[in-house]
């Protein structure tokens, strides 16, 4: 597992990527958003770049497989991990577009928005937003979170996800799918009634979530969403699906 490390593994571990940095492999802020390309080679290919604030969890981790983080994510990573298309082949990651509103009293209203993006074969994004979003808790503040991703979770991520709901009681998550991953399995089927059971809010994305997820997580130069063909077909055969597990 490559979570992110605990603050002091973090520490000892910052001195350590001067090799990685000086061979100047590392990606720009820039490149992240271009596709992988597959196979030729190069280890850190696809992998995070530290933003410029060289923020702790991203300089610690150096392997291959990495969490992206950013404020709005480029439009055709949008259009390619979102389709919501049934067999999503190619699709090999998880973007999690997020909304933190998190409240302490009248005064104090914390506003948080970006979005994560993984590779399935490291950490997740959905355990990675809790390590790197919202590592803390604070039992007198109310956390209304919601997350539009480009799939629903795995089996593994909803039973952590189930856990640390309810451990944080005062925390109400909603997740908006664009599709249901791997819906057939009993394991994931199991999980997602166990994250209902929860308290998790679990949606599939309509046409308008979809177009409301692009006007507000993705760099879309002022352009306006136009949903693909299938668009709200898919939509209706994931949302029966998810109910039928659901029920
Ligand atoms: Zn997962």
């Amino acid at each position: 597992h490559t979570g992110t490390l605990a603050p002091s593994q973090a520490d000892t571990l910052r001195k350590v990527p001067d090799t990685v940095e000086d061979g100047g492999v590392r990606k720009e802020k820039s490149e992240e958003g271009k596709a992988p390309a597959e196979g030729n080679g190069d280890p850190l290919q696809g992998a995070a770049a530290g933003k410029e604030n060289g923020e702790l969890q991203v300089d610690a981790e150096l392997l291959p497989f990495e969490i992206v983080r950013g404020d709005r994510l480029a439009s055709f990573l949008f259009k390619f991990q979102f389709k919501n298309v049934e067999y999503s082949s190619g699709r090999n990651k998880t973007l999690l577009c997020f909304l933190v509103d998190s409240q302490k009293g009248y005064l104090e209203d914390e506003l948080q928005r970006g979005y994560l993006e993984d590779e399935h074969l490291g950490a997740h994004a959905e355990e990675a937003f809790f390590q790197q979003v919202l590592p803390e808790y604070d039992p007198g503040r109310r956390y209304q979170v919601t997350w539009y991703v480009s799939s629903s979770p795995c089996a593994a991520c909803a039973a952590k996800l189930a856990e640390i709901l309810r451990a944080r009681p005062t925390l109400r998550l909603t997740i908006f799918s664009a599709r249901l991953f791997m819906w057939e399995e009993p394991e994931i089927q199991e999980g997602l009634k166990a994250l209902a059971a929860a308290g998790c809010k679990l949606r599939v994305m309509k046409p308008v979530d979809f177009s409301y997820t692009w006007d507000t997580f993705v760099e879309n130069e002022d352009q306006t969403f136009s949903p693909w063909e299938d668009c709200q077909e898919n939509y209706e055969y994931y949302q029966e699906k998810l109910a039928g597990i659901l029920q």
